[in-house]
């Protein structure tokens, strides 16, 4: 018999998969000098350059050796929606088939992307859309830097990012070297140049990694608190089984330690009769007196099946109110482009769930339902 052997062909390098250090240790690996590194930054981000044939500060042999062996590949917007409020969210698909979802909230005066870090979550929280699909994989460094890209590119001149915040699907912490490769990368001169105050990781307690964080990567800190005692945090937010509050704490000061007059944003979701009462509020000004802190109560976005309703507009006044007068700067989240289900807790995206949480939860419910 006679075979026919294919030429295995090598996979491209995406180069946008590399921070700037990388990127520079790549063009010395070629024998090239470190500085080509802000060069092709500046091509690719700046200049939105994707053919390596137009970059002519680079040599001609760099040129063809950049053409045959790398990338500039994004995931690529398959959906777009955009409210009323001009709240925009795109489904972004990835190589594999998996989807994204990434959010553009303009405000006046700023414009915010909120950025996903893996494909689904493993977390649990028990109120959260994201969650209830399970878990399939880490987004890589381009995947996730592919999202401003590519929603800097949609948007235009006209509507620049100016904030992006790691609050879209996954738990960024756990995803963590190319997390802090994409957000370095946002924060580069040579790309984005966003300032660290306005890029924002949001993290449900990943301990050991917050201590990490605070020694790789300086940017803003939110944490998704959404309860008080362990007991009811252990249900809410089941990482905290594994990292009690006590311990969650002591991370935030350390990452408090680096940055004396930043604060850390503290986000509580507002769950009728679960986690707002005057005794929970109480408890916050306790808890949030030990670490320089803002709180964003956030109204809990039902989603099909899930089992809490949103406290009411009355008692989420009453707890901010209590709050604030207690000399925590308190604010209430707008809920933004609730029209296209952009809104917190809403991104589910299209999870092949590895986890297959999907039937675990099922059973949960047929027990419950029994
Ligand atoms: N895993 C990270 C980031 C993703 S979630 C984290 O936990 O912080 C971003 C924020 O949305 C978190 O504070 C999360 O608790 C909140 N959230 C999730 N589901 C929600 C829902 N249904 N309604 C309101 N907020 C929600």
């Amino acid at each position: 018999m006679n075979f026919v052997l294919e030429p295995v062909k090598q996979k491209r390098i995406n180069l946008l998969d590399f921070d700037r250090k990388g990127l520079a240790a790549f063009f010395v690996e070629l024998g090239e000098k470190p500085f080509r590194a802000t060069q092709l930054l500046k091509w690719i981000y700046q200049e939105g350059v994707e053919d390596f044939g137009l970059m002519t500060n680079l040599s001609k042999s760099l040129r063809s050796f950049l053409n045959e062996n790398c990338t500039i590949a994004t995931p690529e917007i398959v959906v777009e929606q955009i409210a009323s409020d001009g709240t925009c969210k795109w489904a972004l698909q990835t190589h594999c088939g998996n989807r994204v979802e990434t959010v553009f909230i303009p405000e006046e005066g700023r414009g915010t992307l909120c950025v996903s870090s893996q494909i689904g979550c493993a977390l649990a929280c028990t109120f959260c859309s994201t969650a209830q699909q399970g878990f399939n994989r880490n987004l890589s460094t381009s995947e996730i830097i592919g999202q401003v890209y590519v929603a800097q590119k949609r948007l235009g001149p006209e509507k620049k990012i100016t904030n992006v915040v790691m609050m879209g699907m996954g738990e960024p912490l756990l995803n963590f070297d190319n997390v802090v490769a994409a957000m370095n990368l946002m924060m580069d001169d040579f790309t984005y140049g966003l300032s660290k105050r306005r890029v924002t990781i949001s993290t449900s307690g990943v301990v050991p990694a917050m201590y990490r964080l605070t020694q790789v990567c300086d940017v803003s800190l939110a944490v998704s608190l959404h309860a008080v005692t362990d007991e009811l945090r252990d249900v809410l937010v089941p990482i905290n089984k594994k990292y009690p509050l006590k311990e969650l704490m002591e991370a935030c000061r350390d990452n408090a330690k680096i940055a004396p007059r930043r604060t850390i944003t503290f986000e509580y979701v507002m769950l009728a009769g679960i986690n707002d009462s005057m005794d929970d509020a109480r408890g916050l000004i306790k808890l949030l007196k030990t670490v320089p802190a803002k709180l964003n109560l956030i109204p809990f976005n039902p989603f099909p099946y899930s089992s809490y309703l949103c406290s009411s507009k009355e008692t989420i006044l009453r707890f901010k109110t209590l709050l604030n007068d207690a000399g925590i700067v308190t604010t209430v989240r707008k809920t933004r482009g609730e029209d296209i289900d952009a809104a917190c807790g809403q991104l589910v995206g299209q999870v092949q769930d590895k986890s297959r949480r999907h039937l675990k939860l099922k059973s949960v419910g047929s027990e419950h339902a029994a």
